[in-house]
């Protein structure tokens, strides 16, 4: 256990040209100079995973993972670098290290790699010393020593697991919004900062769209019982804590609104009701890497059933060549194909013990004249599918109806 540990994150804006890395190392000293052992998780440097991402499409068209990851992992070794220097010139001992060179220990899984284990010994190490530990985020190692990435958006799981291993009770995510917000405030102006929000809300949100922090260190936050503050890194204000879900003191019945925009609605008509039958659907979705969101089936009649789902739109071709062979197959059935969806979702752990959040949801749309098309739940979370252009309007009516704008205190 290391006295007065705080982990802090900052993510590529945030360490996007020479005077913002020079901002984050003024941050990170006024912290060491208050007494606190501090380790730094950064990402790659504005935009520069893209770019290498650009420049390997450009070089070759076979790019194996492996060497993908080699690749994508120089731009967190850049930032960290030059940080270290940023904070010698500011009078603070400072050392840089690699996830390899920490042992950020990870699975095989090339450009989706888990970690498995986090060697502290380095760090402490250093901590103990009075050394600020810079980290380089999205990044690990294998069991045989190759690079390993996490995923796009990965330093934030970098950081959490790092604070989870180092037993700190707060990890610090600097970032380019003020923190985590009711919906999203370039589409309803009303949107209100939240001061704390719980662990499966968070990810019932990034799930959805709201892409304010990677999934996996949520989940590593609610494992290890790690804080998870969300906060600019251009201001000192504080931003939205993700804590457990008993530490909400905002008992609302709906903490949260979102809206997707980017799939589609297949729906498969008078298909055979019989067993087998989805399993094949969504076996040839898988195959083809499609990502599914919400499945509705109704009951069967005549023998004949209907199966309808929404896809990313980006996979919706795809989704029907390969379903009109199935179609064929059978020798049975039709496809319809609405390209264009919204989804709109309202989540919140009071959903658990209050009724009525669903009627008041659908009423509100009902009032609108707006036709909900598919409609799925969770515990704490309800979803609707509806028409593309009615999805803002949709945003902007249930923000008010489940009275988000409104501050509690
Ligand atoms: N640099 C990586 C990315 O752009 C990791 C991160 O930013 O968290 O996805
Ligand atoms: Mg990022």
């Amino acid at each position: 256990m290391i006295e007065n540990l705080i982990v802090q994150k900052f993510g590529g804006t945030s360490v996007g040209d020479p005077e913002r890395i020079r901002n984050v190392a003024a941050r990170i000293k006024s912290y060491h100079d208050r007494g606190h052992k501090v380790v730094v998780v950064v990402s790659a440097m504005g935009k520069t995973t893209n770019n290498l991402i650009s420049l390997a499409t450009e070089v070759a068209d076979i790019r194996p993972k492996r060497e993908m990851d080699m690749l994508l992992a120089t731009g967190e070794q850049v930032s960290i670098a030059l940080l270290a220097m940023a904070l010698h010139s500011n009078g603070v001992d400072a050392i840089s290290f690699t996830g390899s060179q920490v042992k950020i220990l990870t699975d095989k899984n090339f450009s989706n790699a888990r970690i498995e284990k986090i060697d502290t010994k380095v760090l402490e190490n250093a901590l103990n010393r009075g050394t600020v530990c810079i980290v380089a985020g999205f990044q690990g190692v294998d069991i045989e020593d190759n690079i390993t990435t996490l995923g796009r958006g990965g330093s934030d799981t970098s950081a959490v697991a790092l604070a989870a291993a180092l037993g700190a009770k707060e990890c610090e995510i600097y970032t380019d919004v003020d923190g985590v917000y009711t919906t999203d405030p370039n589409k309803v102006p009303e949107a209100r900062l939240m001061q704390k929000i719980s662990y499966d809300e968070m990810l019932e949100l990034a799930s959805l769209g709201a892409g304010v922090l990677h999934s996996r260190s949520v989940e590593f936050g609610k494992k290890y019982n790690v804080i998870i503050h969300v906060r600019s890194s251009f201001h000192y204000s504080e931003g939205t804590r993700v804590v457990p879900e008993e530490q909400v003191m905002e008992k609302l019945l709906v903490t949260g609104v979102t809206l997707k925009n980017d799939e589609s609605r297949i729906s498969l008509t008078d298909i055979p009701d019989r067993p087998g039958i989805a399993a094949a659907v969504f076996e040839v979705l898988a195959k083809i890497g499609a990502n599914v969101d919400m499945i509705v089936q109704s009951t069967g009649q005549n023998k004949l059933n209907t199966i309808s789902f929404s896809v990313l739109r980006k996979d919706i071709d795809e989704c029907e060549i390969a379903l009109n062979l199935l179609l064929k197959e059978w020798g049975t059935g039709l496809m319809s194909i609405e390209k264009e969806i919204a989804i709109v979702s309202a989540v919140g752990v009071g959903m658990k013990s209050h009724g009525g959040i669903a009627a008041k949801m659908f009423n509100a749309f009902a009032n609108e004249g707006i036709n909900i098309e598919m409609i799925s739940t969770s515990e704490i979370k309800i979803s609707c599918v509806i028409e593309k252009a009615a999805g803002e309007k949709a945003l902007k009516l249930l923000h008010k109806v489940f009275e988000l704008e409104k501050s509690v205190t």
